[in-house]
């Protein structure tokens, strides 16, 4: 069997444990660092949906792929630097870390002039940790109600990485309770080690990487 039909099988299992239909989680591939070919391989079993946290790296890899496959839904799950953004709409369907006014501002002035938006999430930093982005819990609200009002942004979702020590319930709680609040459908979260976790807390987008493709040798070559 593999890889990607396991994962499949574990989400769909995780599923129907949460009495929810199948096609209401997405499964983000995310093949940041990974040699090219697990990620041909991955494509080659029909697999659409990936996730990248790098502008760069993702264009390198994913120009190509692009030319060969139409039907590519390409997921920022990274840290959007506001001089990378022309770059990230050019290539990306949905940038899942909108996490403050200035990228607000930017993307919605980039995204006016092309009449075109990609699908936004707003990154929440669930465990209030300081070297991670993403908006406080506490400010999230008036964030996404900014991102809305004053920017215009259609935002559709939030995401959140938890604290990697502790046990990731209460942050996948925080995370639906504001997605819930603010009455926005998408609610990324879950990763290799927890994603059964985060159906049960109810995602609808899981990013997983080394359970699908191995662990990742961070030297590698793109
Ligand atoms: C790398 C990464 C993942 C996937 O991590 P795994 O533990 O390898 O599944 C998910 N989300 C984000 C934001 C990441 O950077």
């Amino acid at each position: 069997m593999s890889a990607l039909t396991d994962i499949e099988t574990r989400v769909s299992a995780a599923l129907k444990d949460a009495s929810r239909p199948r096609e209401s989680v997405k499964l983000l591939a995310v093949s940041k660092v990974q040699p090219r070919e697990r990620v041909a391989a991955v494509l080659e079993q029909g697999h659409r949906i990936f996730g990248e946290n790098r502008v760069q790296e993702a264009k390198t890899r994913w120009e190509p792929f692009r030319e060969q496959y139409t039907d590519i839904d390409l997921h920022l799950i990274g840290p959007l630097q506001t001089n990378k953004v022309k770059a990230a709409l050019d290539l990306f369907d949905a940038v899942h870390t909108v996490d403050r006014d200035r990228l607000a501002r930017k993307l919605a002035d980039e995204i006016q002039a092309r009449g075109v938006a990609p699908k936004l999430l707003v990154q929440v930093n669930v465990g209030e940790e300081a070297q991670k982005a993403g908006i406080d819990p506490a400010k999230a609200d008036a964030f996404i109600a900014a991102c809305r009002g004053e920017y215009d942004l259609p935002i559709i979702g939030v995401m959140a990485i938890p604290p990697f020590d502790k046990p990731p319930e209460p942050y996948f709680e925080t995370l639906a309770d504001i997605a819930h609040r603010n009455g926005v459908e998408e609610i990324s979260m879950g990763m290799s080690a927890d994603f059964e976790t985060a159906i049960a807390y109810g995602a609808t987008m899981i990013r997983v990487g080394s359970a699908l493709f191995g662990a990742r040798d961070p030297s590698a070559v793109i």
